[in-house]
């Protein structure tokens, strides 16, 4: 695995690549690096010929300086486990390497309503700092293909919007939520959690299961409330727990009863002992 941390040696790689008709798959991440990502860079293998992988905790993209220092680094693991997942090039750049002129934007991505709503609500400035970097690395890697987790769920609709705004050609393919056994969502922010903060944060699949489990039983606004005072209970902090679909146009439609199109539960809440905000979503319908 060839490992670059300055955006030039990445681009001359690339490009001699590109020149033996290679096709890129690019997986970015902010390390801490689990079974989810690798997922995305199987998927990413079986789709490209070469695949690269980014690790940059993007400080542009935390609105909370605490969640932002407390982020998990594992950098050592990281690279063993990229190597023994077949990834072809790591990139690892510095903050100075990404943002040489300041963590300043130079510009402002219209997202549309899909930045006011759910995360976009809860944390602002979050997606233009996602935008902000994924802008830039999509313009260092230039890949056909763009793997990103479904966990993830309206970064997954603002990165499309993203795609669409720019007229960029790569193919955004989004791909499942991997969880634990024990149905947690996997998360480099559980590792922020003791074992009984771990088991406690349990609560947030659960809840989307029990909404699962009751669609069609009952109304949604019925479920979403069950399923936000069980957390309640649990002691968490909810940010939100919505049902929603994906309108045609990429927005984010808040149905109050079932229909067709697929209906997710989404949830963003703060585990209270541990004060770790974990987000999940489920398909509920
Ligand atoms: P992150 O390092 O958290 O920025 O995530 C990097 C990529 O991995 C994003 O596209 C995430 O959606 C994806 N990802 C994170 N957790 C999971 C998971 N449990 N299953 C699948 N993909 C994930």
């Amino acid at each position: 695995m060839y490992l670059f941390k300055r955006r030039d040696d990445l681009e001359r790689h690339l490009s001699s690549a590109r020149k033996e008709g290679k096709r890129i798959g690019f997986v970015p991440t902010m390390g801490a690096l689990h079974q989810g990502h690798l997922s995305l860079i199987a998927a990413a293998k079986e789709n490209s010929d070469l695949v690269v992988c980014s690790i940059f905790v993007n400080p542009t993209q935390f609105n909370d300086p605490a969640d932002f220092e407390k982020y998990p680094i594992t950098i050592d693991q990281d690279v063993q486990l990229l190597a023994a997942a077949g990834n072809d090039v790591l990139f690892l750049p510095t903050v100075q390497e990404m943002y040489p002129n300041g963590l300043t934007p130079d510009m402002h991505y219209d997202f549309g309503e899909l930045e006011s709503v759910l995360e976009g609500a809860h944390r602002p400035g979050h997606f233009q700092g996602v935008g902000q970097v994924v802008h830039k690395l999509l313009g260092l890697v230039n890949p056909d293909k763009l793997f990103m987790g479904q966990k993830d769920f309206q970064q997954c609709l603002i990165i499309n919007r993203l795609i669409k705004l720019l007229d960029l050609k790569v193919e955004l393919v989004i791909c499942p939520t991997l969880r634990e056994t024990d149905g947690l969502a996997m998360s480099s922010r559980n590792l922020r959690l003791n074992p009984t903060e771990r088991q406690n944060a349990l609560h947030i699949s659960r809840a989307l299961t029990y909404i699962k489990d009751h669609i069609g039983s009952s109304p949604l606004n019925e479920l979403s409330q069950k399923g936000m005072s069980q957390l309640k209970d649990h002691g968490f902090d909810v940010d939100y727990l919505e049902m929603v679909s994906i309108l045609p146009d990429g927005n984010i439609a808040f149905p109050s009863v079932t229909g067709e199109e697929p209906l997710y539960a989404v949830v963003a809440a703060r585990e209270n002992s541990s004060g770790v905000r974990l987000i999940d979503n489920m398909q509920v319908n």
